[in-house]
């Protein structure tokens, strides 16, 4: 079977091509847009017209995927006041539309990001009118208790029959938001809107009926790969998801998140560092950028093979758009990037096959390192290298998603100096 993933579309619905580039989009904040096309610009969140253009390929690409993931993000990065619940839901509600329009029988799993929210990153904690106007327009996927559970939270499980002769796959969307760093609302709850709680019942009694899991949502667990010592959600609530995962990993058999907007993986170990889960972030449809950063990633989709007996994941096909050759050309030409088994030489996503290639990423000068950076940032610039302290922050992100582990593989790095 196959799945789509897609992330982060964040539309720009202010995008237009004029002579002003302060002008061109409002998620620009004011800065000049660096050399905006009709597919947009790496200054701006998404046109609507690179957004068509991702979904248009997914569909005439006529592969045959049994569901999609969709994990977030769909306003534009803008300043507070430039949106409301009201635009904030528009958006949401567009954006499903979208989906529907292109692929209107297909099964999608949503998960919410942390700007699809008003005000953005402050996801509550009980009933809001924004999870309840998004659950509405989510009901031709989800199930009535799905339903039900996500206006309380942000979050629902739900059952997926790949076919009819093998057991179903669970899908559990998890509301990572309410762990997000910024959001105020949750400081100092313990578990909010019970979540954890609920995520650890729910994969206690997929444990007792023997089904597997996907776990999906927005914010990823463990370290940020591009900055030090630093995790996305709260540390507190990133022991608590890593000792959960850590002991339901039998049961799941793979995790896909977005938001950091660039294409990572990680690898959960457990207490005696054997690889027990492969945790992937998919990198995002939009561009943008702010202007203090050196990179951004082209926009990207994409699509991951499992085994539908038992749900194990085999391959993952990535494909981008070279954001620069489609406005040159006024044509949308969505490639395959990389498939990851040839990319990096191994048998399947297995966690013991991933962990051997993050191995093999950490020698000195490795080549295979070199591609899986260019594939970070979905090849936005290959004359960009990742060495020193870059390539450290990245190999420890990738294995290492405890607090303890992880600041002993970045002590190494120290210690070791050009070791990485
Ligand atoms: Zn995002
Ligand atoms: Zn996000």
């Amino acid at each position: 079977g196959q799945f789509w993933h897609v992330s982060d579309l964040h539309l720009d619905p202010t995008y237009h091509i004029t002579d002003d580039h302060t002008k061109v989009c409002s998620s620009s904040n004011g800065a000049n847009a660096s050399n905006p096309g009709p597919f947009g610009d790496f200054l701006c969140d998404s046109p609507y017209q690179l957004i068509l253009s991702a979904f248009k390929y997914m569909k005439d690409s006529e592969q045959q995927a049994s569901f999609m993931i969709w994990t977030g993000d769909s306003p534009p990065h803008v300043p507070v006041g430039e949106l409301s619940t009201e635009i904030v839901i528009n958006v949401i509600g567009n954006m499903t539309s979208t989906i529907r329009s292109f692929f209107p029988d297909l099964q999608v799993f949503p998960a919410l990001g942390n700007h699809d929210y008003w005000p953005q990153d402050q996801l509550p904690v009980s009933a809001n009118e924004v999870y309840n106007a998004v659950a509405n327009f989510w009901t031709p996927w989800l199930t009535d208790d799905a339903v039900s559970t996500f206006k309380k939270g942000g979050f629902y499980t739900q059952l997926f029959q790949s076919n009819a002769s093998s057991q179903p796959l669970r899908i559990i969307s998890l509301n990572t938001n309410l762990y997000y760093s910024p959001n105020h609302v949750t400081l100092n709850i313990t578990d909010p809107a019970n979540q954890l709680a609920w995520l650890e019942s729910t994969l206690e009694i997929s444990l007792q009926k023997q089904e597997k899991v996907y776990v999906i949502g927005h914010v990823p667990v463990g370290y940020l790969p591009f900055a030090r010592n630093t995790t996305a959600i709260r540390e507190y609530y990133n022991e608590r998801l890593v000792k959960i995962f850590r002991k339901y990993s039998g049961v799941i058999a793979g995790q896909f998140f977005g938001h950091t907007h660039r294409d990572s993986i990680m690898i959960l170990l457990d207490e005696r560092e054997n690889p027990i889960n492969s945790l992937f972030v998919a990198p995002a449809v939009t561009p943008v950028k702010s202007v203090f950063q050196k990179e951004s990633n082209n926009p990207g989709i994409r699509l991951y093979q499992y085994d539908p007996f038992h749900y194990n994941l085999l391959d993952l096909w990535q494909f981008y758009l070279n954001l620069t050759d489609a406005n040159m050309k006024n044509e949308s030409d969505w490639k395959l990037e990389y498939i990851l088994t040839k990319a990096y030489d191994i048998e399947d996503l297995k966690p013991e096959n991933l962990y051997e290639m993050a191995k093999q990423f950490a020698i000195p000068h490795s080549k295979l390192f070199q591609q899986y950076y260019n594939n970070f940032i979905v090849s936005y610039n290959k004359s960009i290298v990742c060495e020193g302290d870059c390539k450290t922050s990245q190999i420890c992100a990738m294995q290492y998603l405890d607090h303890s582990s992880y600041t002993d593989c970045i002590q190494r790095g120290k210690y070791i100096g050009h070791h990485f």
